[in-house]
């Protein structure tokens, strides 16, 4: 039994049996020139050649409309425009005209052209492009041989491996029959990933050419999509392993069918909102595919990181504009700068410092570099709010001053787009999260400042129970079931509601299937997690009411004990 890692492209297990698929490579073609008599007639074969390809990718295009989605047809869409471009297909011609080559060796060195300049790019998604340009140079080589397209006949169950997989491959491939993808090159952005997370097909890429040596014709393997890794001719242990594993992730998969367009609700049918934490853009996605109603979380300190300049304020604009707009306006809360704490930020030139939890993070950050760090996210924020369903909130609040000063420069950012008339949402709520016990015990005054709260269980744990949050030694010390953790949560929610406004819970108690019962009853409004959590999440909930809930508040607050807690927990959510 063998293992290969790669990329995970569309998650999901399968196992099957091994089919390959050769990916013919242009680059080998021989160089050929013709008689100069023959000109004409190799640029008519060429135009021909062409024409038919079109043809082809036409109906490829009508064919992968209808089984995959629009989105995906759109790469033979583009294909085509390839096809339309003078500047690809009119300098095959004059290769032949001028250079007298015949018309394949055209084709194949207007090709390496394109290959070498979509390689160059610095944007890896324009770099997988440069599949395109060889796939609709392969299938103008092929018209030229006179070679039909072909669809591959495969059997039931099959995990086609590949060193890649050209768009038209995965295309003529009968998709009902494939288990999973494994192909050698490729990236998360290549088509056959897009593809196979369109289809719901696991797929590997970037596994690595050793694959194509290390596994045969027929071969049983196991694709593990999610992890990434392809088993190459499992015992009999790893198989039963696996089976438990495909039928659990198809028990989620059916939770999410049922769970994704459907209203979190209660049994008695109390409408709850239900969302989803982001980090970039591509994050929507997921929350969107996992049923939710926003996100409760945008964490931006992402955006600062794996560069070496802050993100100015034209580009956090762009960025938060596209997640208001992909969210299709549901709710997205924007969290300011959290960095910091376990976060560094190298061109920040942040000191060390002993204890960085309690240290120079967060807000206290912000409030300290107000012009070059703060004020640009608060006008970039303010700005993206025109084009969505747009919150802001603060992180790491352990102060009244930090708030009533954080707003302040909130006032300025406003007065500074008011003088070039840039418009903003005036309406705009500002919240603060909830992370340490601080802010819990002037939660009322805090919420007189503020339209919202938001509670950060995976800090508040931290900074109530004294147990570092990345420090493995002690992870089982921090858990949601402390009874000092359980009070301040149910403290904050009062505190809020009666002055007025609205608390969510963006840490990852918020997705523990385990604690719903408690905050539902404690009466929390808004619950944000990891998207994957969502489906489960919204089942539970229609297993109780608020009223119901309640019991089981005053019940766990009575109790001494993390496990004493947890094992209550456990035994209601049976
Ligand atoms: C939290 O502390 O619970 C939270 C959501 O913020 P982060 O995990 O980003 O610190
Ligand atoms: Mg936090």
């Amino acid at each position: 039994m063998d293992k290969i890692k790669g990329i995970s492209a569309s998650r999901g297990i399968a196992k099957g049996k091994v089919h390959f698929e050769e990916l013919k490579e242009l680059e080998e073609i021989e160089e050929k020139r013709i008689d100069e008599s023959k000109i004409d007639e190799e640029v008519e074969s060429l135009e021909k050649a062409i024409d038919k390809a079109k043809e082809e990718l036409k109906k490829i295009k009508e064919k992968t409309e209808n089984e995959v989605g629009k989105e995906e047809a759109e790469i033979f869409g583009a294909h085509l425009m390839f096809l339309d471009d003078p500047e690809f297909t009119g300098t095959m011609k004059e290769k032949i005209k001028e250079e007298s080559f015949a018309a394949e060796t055209a084709v194949t060195k207007v090709m390496q052209k394109y290959v070498v300049m979509f390689e160059n790019m610095d944007n890896e998604y324009m770099k997988a492009r440069k599949t395109d340009i060889e796939d609709v140079s392969r299938r103008i080589v092929d018209k030229l041989k006179g070679e039909e397209d072909v669809s591959s006949e495969v059997a039931d169950n099959t995990v086609v491996i590949a060193k890649d997989l050209t768009p038209s491959m995965t295309a003529s491939l009968d998709k009902d029959k494939i288990a999973a993808f494994v192909t050698a090159i490729g990236s998360r952005t290549s088509h056959t990933a897009i593809m196979s997370r369109s289809l719901g097909i696991p797929a590997i890429v970037g596994a690595g050419e050793e694959i194509l040596d290390a596994v045969k014709e027929g071969d049983k393997v196991i694709v593990d999509g999610s992890s990434g890794e392809l088993i190459v001719k499992p015992d009999q242990q790893t198989l039963e392993e696996y089976d438990k594993k495909i039928a659990e992730y198809k028990e989620k998969l059916a939770l999410l069918e049922k769970y994704k367009d459907k209203k979190a609700k209660t049994k008695d049918g109390e409408e709850i909102e239900v969302a989803g934490n982001i980090g970039n853009t591509a994050d929507v996605a997921g929350v969107l595919e996992n049923g939710g109603e926003g996100s409760g979380l945008f964490r931006t300190e992402f955006l600062y990181m794996g560069r070496d300049s802050i993100p100015d304020e034209d580009e956090q604009f762009e960025v938060y504009k596209e997640v208001a707009e992909k969210m299709e306006d549901k709710p997205v809360i924007i969290r300011t700068l959290d960095v910091g704490g376990d976060k560094d930020i190298p061109y920040l030139d942040l000191a060390e410092e002993m204890n960085p939890f309690l240290g120079y993070r967060a807000i206290r950050l912000c409030l300290d570099r107000k012009e070059d760090i703060f004020k640009p996210q608060l006008k970039a924020i303010l700005r993206a709010s025109n084009y969505g369903n747009i919150k802001m909130m603060y992180p790491f609040v352990s102060s009244f001053e930090e708030v009533i000063e954080a707003n302040k420069v909130l006032e300025e950012a406003k007065a500074e787009l008011d003088d070039k008339d840039i418009e903003y949402d005036k309406e705009m709520e500002v919240g603060i999260m909830i992370e340490t016990p601080a802010a819990v015990m002037i939660a009322d005054k805090l919420a007189k400042e503020v339209d919202f709260f938001s509670i950060g269980t995976n800090d508040l744990i931290q900074y109530t129970t004294a147990v570092d949050r990345t420090n493995e030694k002690i992870s089982e010390l921090h858990n949601p079931y402390h009874p000092g953790v359980l009070k301040l949560i149910r403290e904050a929610i009062d505190k809020a509601h009666e002055n007025d406004i609205w608390i969510g819970m963006c840490g990852a108690a918020a997705g523990n299937p385990l604690l719903l019962p408690f905050l539902l009853g404690a009466g929390l409004d808004e619950f944000s997690m990891s998207p994957a959590s969502i489906p489960e999440l919204k089942k539970k909930l229609e297993n109780w009411t608020r009223e119901e809930a309640k019991e089981v508040v005053d019940k766990a607050l009575t109790m001494k004990t993390s496990a004493e807690v947890k094992d209550y927990f456990e035994q209601i959510s049976e």
